[in-house]
């Protein structure tokens, strides 16, 4: 394999030597391999040597250095060759490292023939003894291929790795670095300790306990990055801390996402204790607060505000304020949001902040406004609600809650007096006009009552047609008078409704404040006490309350109870009869007077009753048991042989019992029952004021009873106003003079030429006069004298409780009842 001068040129001094060199040349597993100094054109190489460049002994003899070296390397080891000529530094000394082989050592790359590359590790020396007695290169190889590959790729590794890699000895100094290394600023000189390197950043800590043999790990901040760091210590086989492996990555991203989640997380968490707040707040303003503070934490802002916009109101109002707000608006990092729907906001907020806002940060608002909008609709739904329940929709007053609760306040600081306000004849109103007439009446009252009272008083409606009126800073009636005449002389003012003048009057009950009236209740009772007074003295008037009203009152309600339970107790209510005759003296029927046999207070007279059942609704089943009782017992009167006509009886009936709906048929009905044959006359008194009322049921009804057969007188005439025109056209059959007439007829000559015109006045019409409560012959006598048609009084038969019998009767002996006493 050698080259035939190197084997003449070793024989001529030592043969026997060179043969051996030779030998061992070619025998070493080692690659050798000899190049000229100046053609560098390879001499001699061994098996070992072609077995690492893949080439023959004899086609690497033909080849130069530079040619089998790698194409990319050529040009770098050209430059070395002429530097290293140029410098003259070639050494003739043999066993002299060469040139440009720094450490004597040199990692070579070498092309194959098959194209791939060999690293080999060339050590070099220069031999001045070639065979030609020219210096020589003589190389010694060794194949570090697969070690450079293996290397190569640990290189891309640690090169693309993001951690960074250190070893530090048992001092903190660092030994070895790789990877990120610039990333974490460690000192690539390697000089420094990373004790030194990292001062107080927090690396230095986590060094001195892996410095002591503990395993550490934990993310730190170095020059704002973030690193997940492992220290492991490596011990000795005595346990003795060699040194530090420090692994670090660079998790700044991940940090920074987990900060993200982290303030994402708390912002969540606010909104969500702002939406339970919201949900459960009574009143705005904390939640305002609430808000604006958990924006200012959070943000880190210079001011909050929250301007609440009421719609009516001239301008925004400051709600909430938080922080201080840098002088002039507009300011960089200034952020409006409208709370609520942008056209008509509820209210602004405005958060300053000298830094701008990020779009997380303006999400964030957006979320906590959303919030507050939600709360704000909620809010206004329950202001809503709240004004719903303290007024009333009709007339937008104050409702009873209201007026209660606004008197409760009232009493705490001063005299208080309440004016309890009833219209008196509302109901026909309502019934002859319409609910919507009744309404706009109702409006109009509200507001007249408003311009009546003083500017601080309270006008409430409390129930269909009563309102109360609230008069603060009052000690004495008189005041209290003076605006309770304002209030009757407004509302007795007509009105004009759909065309029509409607008059109507309020009767109204005054009460004030006082030891024994210092509870709201209380007072609007006494006030509603001395009203429901004022109402059945007269109507259209004011009264102040006393103390024997409620007595009064008491004693009515007590009344009532026991009629109630009359009108289910037989016995209880009883009938009289007192006679009527005609003027010759038969008797030819008889009126039938209600009794009250009451367990406690003895026989108790219509007057105490009458007005009370008509009041409460009981005069309807009252006047349907006079009309059964008087009916049935009618119809066993005892009659004479015939000619005798049949007996009258009548009955007196109240307004009320004519629009009853089962007055008809239920009267129908007893009629068949009691008179089927006409063994009586029914008559039906109705008070002249029942007319007054003219509504067409009425007149209906009227005409109904006449179609029964019933004969019809209006009682008490002359006491009221009622229209003389319409009498004619009423299916009437008499007129019954009112007794007050009668009584002083006899003295008083106006009185009797009103009885005359009376008399004259039904026989015109073709009616029956009818006189009630003679008591003297004079009366008796100057009735006889008009002509009057029928008669009846004490003087001629007082009431008693069986029916009269049907003999004339005459003068003095007419019969006096037990239980009726004059009256
Ligand atoms: P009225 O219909 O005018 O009845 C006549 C009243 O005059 C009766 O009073 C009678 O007792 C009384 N009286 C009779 N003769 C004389 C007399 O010579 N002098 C005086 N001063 N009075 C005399 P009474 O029974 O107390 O009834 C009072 C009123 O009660 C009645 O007045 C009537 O309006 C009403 N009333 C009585 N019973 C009923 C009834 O069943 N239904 C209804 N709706 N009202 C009744
Ligand atoms: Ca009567
Ligand atoms: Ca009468």
């Amino acid at each position: 394999m050698a080259a035939g001068r190197w084997t003449q040129a070793g024989g001529e001094d030592s043969m026997g030597q060179a043969g051996e060199r030779l030998d061992l040349f070619d025998r070493l597993d080692i690659g050798m391999l000899a190049v000229g100094t100046t053609d560098r054109r390879v001499q001699r190489v061994n098996a070992a040597t072609c077995r690492i460049l893949g080439r023959s002994a004899s086609e690497l003899l033909t080849m130069s250095w530079d040619m089998l070296l790698h194409p990319a390397d050529r040009a770098a080891q050209l430059v070395t060759t002429r530097q290293s000529a140029a410098g003259g530094q070639a050494d003739g000394q043999t066993g002299h490292q060469a040139d440009g082989w720094p450490g004597g050592q040199r990692v070579v790359r070498f092309a194959r023939p098959d194209g791939s590359t060999v690293h080999v590790l060339a050590t070099a020396i220069l031999l001045r003894d070639g065979p030609d007695g020219e210096p020589y290169y003589l190389s010694q190889f060794q194949n570090i291929t697969q070690e450079m590959t293996a290397h190569h790729h640990l290189r891309l590794l640690l090169d693309n790795t993001p951690v960074a890699l250190f070893l530090m000895d048992p001092n903190g100094r660092i030994v070895f670095t790789d990877g990120e290394m610039n990333a974490a600023r460690v000192d690539p000189d390697r000089r420094s300790t990373i004790v030194e390197t990292f001062q107080d950043l927090p690396v230095t800590p986590m060094a001195r306990r892996a410095l002591t043999g503990e395993r550490v790990c934990g993310v730190i901040e170095v020059y704002s990055r973030h690193f997940e760091t492992h220290m492991v210590p490596i011990f000795t086989a005595d346990g003795a801390v060699t040194s530090v492996a420090v692994v670090a990555t660079d998790v700044t991203e991940r940090e920074k996402a987990l900060t993200e989640l982290r303030i994402r997380a708390a912002e969540q968490q606010i909104v969500a204790d702002l939406g339970r707040r919201a949900l459960t707040s009574l009143e705005p303003d904390p939640l305002w607060t609430a808000s604006a503070t958990a924006i200012a934490d959070h943000l880190h802002t210079d001011s909050v505000t929250i301007h609440e916009q009421h719609p009516g109101h001239t301008g925004p109002h400051l709600a909430v304020h938080v922080g201080t707000p840098p002088p002039g608006t507009n300011a960089p990092g200034e952020l409006t949001v409208a709370i609520g729907p942008p056209e008509h906001p509820t209210a602004i907020l405005t958060v300053h902040r000298s830094s701008p806002f990020a779009a997380r940060e303006c999400a964030f608002i957006d979320a906590v406004a959303t919030i507050l909008a939600a709360a704000a609709a909620r809010f206004q739904v329950e202001r809503e609600a709240r004004f719903h329940a303290w007024h009333d929709s009709l007339t937008g007053l104050p409702n009873r809650t209201a007026l209660l609760d606004r008197l409760h306040h009232a009493l705490t600081r001063t005299g208080v007096g309440i004016l309890f306000i009833d219209l008196d004849g509302f109901k026909t109103v309502n019934d002859s006009l319409g609910h919507h007439t009744g309404d706009q009446l109702l409006r109009t009252i509200a507001t007249r009552l408003q311009h009546a009272v003083r500017p601080h008083d309270t006008v409430a409606r409390l129930s269909g047609d009563e309102f109360a009126i609230l008069c603060g800073n009052i000690t004495s009636a008189p005041t209290l008078q003076t605006i309770a005449d304002r209030v009757v002389t407004a509302l007795a003012q007509p009105t004009t409704l759909d065309g029509r003048t409607v008059t109507i009057t309020a009767s109204v009950g005054i009460a004030i404040s006082s030891p024994e009236l210092a509870d709201p209740d209380d007072i609007l009772r006494a006030a509603d006490i001395a009203m429901y007074t004022a109402k059945h003295s007269g109507r259209g008037h004011h009264l102040l309350f006393d103390e024997a009203m409620r007595a009064c009152l008491l004693d009515r309600l007590t009344t009532e109870n026991d009629l109630r339970h009359a009108l289910a107790t037989p016995g209880e209510l009883r009938l009289h009869y007192q006679p009527i005759l005609n003027p010759t003296g038969d008797t030819i029927g008889a009126e039938a007077l209600i009794r009250w046999q009451h367990p406690t207070r003895g026989l108790l007279l219509p007057d105490i009753f009458i007005p009370l059942a008509e009041d409460t609704g009981l005069i309807t089943p009252l006047g349907r048991w006079a009309l059964h009782t008087a009916c049935h017992t009618a119809a066993t009167w005892t009659t004479g042989p015939p000619p005798i006509p049949p007996p009258h009886i009548t009955i007196n009936v109240s307004a009320r019992q004519l629009t009853d709906p089962d007055f008809l048929p239920g009267l129908t009905h007893l009629l068949h029952t009691t008179n089927p044959d006409d063994r009586y006359q029914l008559c039906l008194e109705i008070t002249e004021s029942t007319l007054i009322h003219d509504t067409a049921a009425v007149t209906a009804t009227l005409h109904a009873l006449r179609a029964l057969g019933i004969t019809l007188y209006i009682d008490d005439f002359g006491s009221s106003h009622s229209s003389l025109s319409r009498l004619h056209r009423l299916p009437l059959d008499g007129l019954k003079i009112d007794r007050r007439f009668i009584s002083t007829m006899t003295d008083d000559p106006t009185d009797h030429a009103i009885v005359t015109a009376v008399i004259h006045l039904a026989h015109t019409l073709g009616l029956t006069a009818i006189a009630e409560g003679i008591e003297t012959p004079a009366q008796l006598a100057a009735l006889s004298t008009l002509r009057c048609d029928l008669l009846q009084g004490c003087h001629l038969a007082r009431p008693g409780p069986h029916l009269p019998a049907l003999q004339p009767t005459t003068g003095p002996t007419w019969p006096a009842s037990e239980a009726d006493q004059p009256r």
